[in-house]
């Protein structure tokens, strides 16, 4: 049991942004950007490496989550910044499944 999944089941209080069928969206805590939030899927994976097995159209409505979010904030005529932390490299630290969306400021590349 995750912090999202408390978060998904109404445990714990998020600063809810989005939600459909499929996708649950919320602020990140620790904002790295002007816009910082954060997308689950409502089918738990642990991380990217979980769609590799997944139904193709679950996995696919999660991403059309994720867009639909993107298009809730705003963000979709300056851009925006989405980010999947996979495993111990990438530092993923909540071993849900989890889109980053950022925006709100120019972004540099690479990302470290
Ligand atoms: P990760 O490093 O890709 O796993 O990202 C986890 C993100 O979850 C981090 O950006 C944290 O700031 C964020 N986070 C952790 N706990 C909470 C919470 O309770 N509410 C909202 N965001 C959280």
């Amino acid at each position: 049991m995750t912090i999202f999944d408390k978060i998904l089941a109404g445990e714990i209080p998020a600063d809810r942004v989005y939600e459909n069928d499929d996708v649950l969206a919320f602020r990140d805590i620790n904002p790295q950007a002007p816009v910082h939030v954060l997308v689950i899927p409502k089918t738990r994976w642990s991380s990217l490496i979980g769609l590799a097995d997944a139904d193709p159209a679950a996995a696919g409505r999660f991403m059309a989550g994720v867009a639909a979010t993107a298009r809730e904030l705003g963000l979709e005529e300056s851009g925006y910044r989405t980010v999947f932390n996979t495993g111990d490299d990438a530092q993923q630290t909540v071993r849900y499944l989890h889109a980053h969306i950022l925006g709100g400021r120019k972004m540099n590349w690479p990302p470290g």
